[in-house]
């Protein structure tokens, strides 16, 4: 984020902070705290794009959430939206794409504050150890995590879910095998590599025009207990909790202040995405076994 484009943020911010305060409290009066859910991807001290957050900026986004919010895993975030009753601000961590990288900061902070975390990876770069394209077509050749790292990860309470296989922009798919390839079969080859649960779901991009209503069926029918997007939007008590909308916050703290207070724009011209029919809770836990 450009400095001119953090001071405008930062202004913005500052600005609607009575009006982010009022809605905060109302809200809480009336049991309508929305529930964030928070998108990063990589954590490194070389800024190499716009999506990595530098190890003390990610230091400062925890502490600062530490005191205002209480983190909950994407379990208990549905349940919360599904029961409406809940009042008091929470937030859950994701991260996307699984770098390396993650494992030298970000992840044992996050273990060592016990702050659940949900951690999404594609089997390919996973399994193959292949870098993404999109990172070395702007020169970087970061390296993914390895199923040994996952393995650790898992052991030590991190939900490690998938990202499809290939980091594939779904939302122009319409190609079944495809599809089941993607989103069911890189699911199981995560489960089996890193032998425990996949349970959910994140689109790659996760903007609107990437998502795609097969997915969410095809999603559901497979066994898994969400899928995320990352339009920004905010998880109202009472919303279709098996689409858990996000909000990407890498970078520095203003721009997650300003995700996590509700920005009063957003909140109101970003609109949930559509995929048809409301999926329903499971009647019984799937223990995150997958059934394709
Ligand atoms: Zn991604």
């Amino acid at each position: 984020m450009s400095i001119w484009k953090r001071a405008m943020l930062n202004c913005y911010y500052h600005a609607s902070l009575p009006w982010r305060r009022q809605r905060a409290c109302a809200a809480a009066r009336q049991f309508r705290t929305p529930l964030v859910v928070l998108a990063y991807h990589r954590v490194a001290a070389d800024r190499a794009n716009s999506w990595t957050t530098k190890p003390d900026e990610f230091a400062s986004h925890m502490a600062w959430l530490e005191s205002r919010f209480e983190f909950v895993s994407l379990e208990e975030a549905q349940h919360r939206i599904r029961c409406r009753t809940k009042s008091r601000p929470c937030v859950s961590v994701t991260f996307d794409d699984g770098y390396a990288v993650n494992c030298e900061f970000a992840l044992p902070l996050l273990l060592s504050k016990r702050i659940p975390v949900t951690y999404f990876v594609c089997s390919r770069a996973v399994l193959a150890g292949e870098c993404f394209p999109h990172d070395v077509a702007m020169g970087n050749r970061f390296r993914p995590n390895s199923v040994a790292e996952l393995r650790r990860l898992a052991a030590a309470g991190v939900s490690i879910g998938c990202h499809t296989r290939t980091h594939a922009d779904l939302g122009p798919v319409v190609d079944a095998d495809r599809l089941q390839d993607e989103v069911v079969v890189a699911g199981e080859e995560l489960q089996r590599a890193v032998a425990a649960p996949v349970r959910y779901f994140a689109f790659p991009y996760g903007q609107h025009r990437n998502l795609n209503p097969r997915v969410f069926h095809l999603a559901y029918d497979s066994g898994y207990e969400g899928v995320c997007s990352a339009y920004g939007g905010y998880n109202w008590p009472g919303d279709d909790a098996f689409h858990l909308q996000r909000v990407c916050v890498d970078g520095p703290l203003i721009r997650l202040k300003n995700w996590a207070t509700i920005d009063p724009w957003r909140a109101r011209h970003i609109h949930r995405f559509f995929y048809g029919p409301e999926i329903a809770p499971r009647a019984t836990h799937t223990d995150g076994a997958l059934h394709a």
